[in-house]
């Protein structure tokens, strides 16, 4: 049986730069907190809690006075900077530029008097944070049935959260659109629609489709690897298993089953953007010591 790991999967860019962060912060040897999970990958956040990362909420800062506190790759509303500043909290800022340019665009918007729209899922903390530069005034939407909610008679910019799914952007877009469009017709000149659609979706996310999908296509059995908190782990798998439907989601070696490999010559591993290649090499390597 061959066992081949994906070779796109692995670390995005903006998680290897966070990780990079905490791991320098950490030389000193001073105590690094975390705010929220540094990742979500529950095998890599133990390994760095060995190395001394620990674990916060917004609820430990004012307990955390001359201390340092990391911002993780999703980013933080403004309320989270305040709120550190006076608690005299040190921020170690590894918020990913990607996210940082979306909170700066959604900033401008809104400065401007635009409805915000937000193709996300609410409770995420890239979501809060995006969410705060709005003064929480951005209307957050799952999918196309959800566009709704969206005044048809304002001005209106709808961003994406960066690991949602393309397909879904462009017709949750093409329904905002059209629904201002048929309000503005009925109601004032043509030239007043003010719609914008910003696919803010991640080309570290969106440009591994096609990848994956090609990748496990290629493999008699497909075995997943993120930790089951993340959204883009999600969006992948859900491509793999489109692809492949012997696919299976694990989150650690141990949930591996011997019964998924009988009788199989290919077996292909990959990983969401947060998924650490150390994990899926210790996948590989149960899966070709296991007995069928
Ligand atoms: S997926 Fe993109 S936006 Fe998210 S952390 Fe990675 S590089 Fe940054």
């Amino acid at each position: 049986m061959k066992v081949t790991i994906d070779a796109s999967a692995g670390f995005c860019w903006g998680v290897v730069r966070t990780i990079d962060i905490a791991e320098d912060e950490m030389k000193a040897g001073e105590p690094l907190y975390s705010l929220g999970p540094v990742i979500h990958n529950p095998m890599e956040i133990g390994r760095l809690r060995e190395r001394g990362l620990a674990t916060v909420t917004h609820a430990d800062l004012p307990s955390l006075a001359g201390k340092k506190v990391l911002i993780r790759a999703h980013g933080e509303p403004p309320s989270t900077y305040r709120e550190a500043k006076k608690q005299g909290v040190t921020l170690i800022d590894a918020t990913c530029p990607v996210v940082t340019k979306v909170q700066e665009r959604i900033r401008k918007f809104h400065d401007n008097g635009y409805q915000i729209v937000i193709f996300g899922k609410k409770d995420h903390a890239e979501v809060i944070g995006l969410l705060g530069h709005t003064n929480n005034e951005a209307i957050v939407v799952k999918s196309v049935a959800e566009a709704e909610k969206v005044d048809p008679g304002k001005k209106t910019v709808l961003f994406s959260q960066t690991t949602m799914d393309k397909a879904t952007f462009y017709e949750i877009a093409a329904v905002l659109k059209k629904r201002i469009q048929d309000f503005v017709v009925g109601t004032f000149e043509e030239s007043a629609i003010d719609f914008h659609a910003k696919d803010t979706i991640c080309g570290q996310v969106s440009g591994r489709d096609k990848r994956l999908r090609e990748f496990a296509a290629s493999q008699d059995v497909m075995v997943f690897v993120a930790g089951r908190d993340s959204s883009n782990g999600k969006v992948l798998y859900d491509i793999c298993r489109e692809a492949n439907p012997r696919s299976y989601f694990i989150e650690q070696a141990g949930e591996l089953k011997a019964e998924w490999f009988t009788g199989v010559a290919t077996v292909g591993i990959s990983g969401a953007t947060s998924t650490p290649h150390w994990l899926m090499a210790r996948v590989k390597e149960a899966i070709e010591g296991m007995k069928r």
